[in-house]
């Protein structure tokens, strides 16, 4: 047997129906912003591998933390015992983040810091004796794969066995400029019931919607209304933290502080899974009690893993120096101009860009969905042309790793376009 006839033998891979779809590429090296094939074909790693590696592959900074961590501590448990680099990574992260928010929380990927930050909400009301007990999310979201996250996620074709298991959840329209009030005064409705654990969102961009962008500013009046209700403010920051909406994070983008904040994918630059759930103090405080039920009974094998906190700690050294930031920059502002150029195009139905995230969705005669068949065309055109872009339905979009380089991109851009050539109306 061959490595493909072997992976079709034994491999179970994510989100594919392996009866219709085609057998996976073998990638047999990976190389800053490129992946290579066991053919030697190159491909641009468009997505930054589902949006975590956001400083290319094998880069030497992060492989030499790990690799000295190594040398340290592989792994210990996390209850009853600490070590230098969770310590070192929390202290960054609170750093980073605006005051408020001042315990990290450890876990293992996006969902599990979501499943962390709905337990967390939910018990704080517990712990305080106040019957909060309703989750309010927005229409469209995505923020994982397990049954809390599912709950408070877009319900749909992803998710329908389960969905009789899914606890109750309310749900506001996704907020484009026109529904924009109407959704205020909602929020304002439904909270004003003092009945609200927390408000979870995805901010300023839903990823997996399709990077649906929305208004900083609605986002700010969103939360001061659920501040004014005492709701707590849930940030999913899994896909818009580490620069990839310009900033560190979004919510920089906004003056309003959220109760607690979600990160994963490009913590550890993408190299090792972590998750992290950052609280505020007043938070904390609620499970602080004499009684051992009041603590978050919580955790997991993994919590606290010191080659991915090491990871994470380099990453964030990576972050902090000016030529990311330049990268960051360059990789936006020549998005915008693509933008422009594109916009107007026949095959083109709405073209965004936020930071280093370019989307471009495609007329389609039928449904705008995740199973549109222009989905298989575009991902297989670009697969042929040395882009590794998986498309969300009818919308293309691109979330490179910083260190794309200019003619990286231009490759890109010129891709982009011929695509949209041959799908001209
Ligand atoms: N939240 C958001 C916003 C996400 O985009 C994702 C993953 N795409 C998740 C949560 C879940 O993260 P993970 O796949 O690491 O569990």
């Amino acid at each position: 047997m061959n490595q493909i006839e072997k992976d079709q033998e034994f491999v179970w891979h994510p989100f594919t129906q392996i009866k219709t779809e085609a057998t996976p590429i073998h990638i047999v090296k990976a190389k800053g912003a490129t992946l290579i094939d066991a053919a030697g074909k190159k491909y641009i790693d468009c997505n930054s591998s589902w949006w975590v590696n956001i400083h290319g592959h094998g880069n030497k900074f992060i492989g030499r933390a790990i690799s000295e961590q190594f040398k340290k501590i592989d792994h210990i448990i996390f209850a009853g015992a600490t070590h230098d680099k969770a310590i070192e990574l929390a202290e960054k992260i609170v750093n980073k983040l605006p005051s408020p928010l001042s315990k990290v929380f450890f876990s293992d990927d996006g969902s599990t810091a979501i499943e962390v930050a709905l337990k967390m909400a939910i018990q704080y009301w517990h712990n305080k004796n106040e019957n909060r007990k309703k989750i309010l999310a927005i229409d469209g979201a995505y923020h994982g794969d397990t049954f809390g996250a599912m709950s408070v996620g877009e319900r749909g074709v992803f998710n329908i066995p389960f969905e009789p298991l899914f606890f109750h959840v309310d749900f506001l329209d996704f907020p484009t400029i026109e529904k924009e009030k109407e959704l205020l005064t909602k929020a304002h409705e439904l909270l004003k019931t003092n009945e609200f654990a927390a408000l979870i969102l995805e901010p300023l961009v839903q990823g997996s919607a399709g990077m649906r962008i929305y208004r900083p500013e609605f986002l700010d009046e969103l939360v001061k209304i659920a501040k004014k209700h005492k709701t707590l403010v849930i940030f999913d920051e899994v896909m818009t933290g580490w620069g990839r909406t310009g900033k560190w994070f979004a919510l920089d983008h906004i003056q309003e502080i959220p109760d607690i904040v979600c990160l994963s994918k490009g913590l550890t630059g993408g190299v090792l899974p972590l998750g992290l759930t950052v609280a505020t103090k007043e938070i904390f405080n609620a499970f602080l009690s004499d009684e051992k039920r009041k603590a978050f009974l919580h955790g997991h094998s993994f919590t606290g893993n010191p080659l991915a906190c090491a990871a994470a700690c380099a990453s964030i050294d990576i972050m902090e120096s000016q030529k990311t930031w330049e990268s960051i920059e360059r990789i936006s502002s020549r998005n915008q101009h693509f933008l422009q150029e594109i916009r107007n195009h026949s095959a083109v139905k709405d073209a965004r860009c936020l930071g280093t995230i370019l989307a471009i969705e495609i007329n389609v005669s039928n449904e705008s969905s995740y199973f549109n068949s222009i989905r298989d065309e575009a991902y297989h055109f670009f697969l042929e042309n040395g882009l590794w872009i998986r498309p969300l339905g009818n919308v293309i979009f691109v979330n490179p790793p910083y260190c794309l380089t200019h003619s990286e991109q231009n490759r890109i851009f010129a891709i982009l376009k011929s695509f949209l050539k041959k799908i001209e109306i």
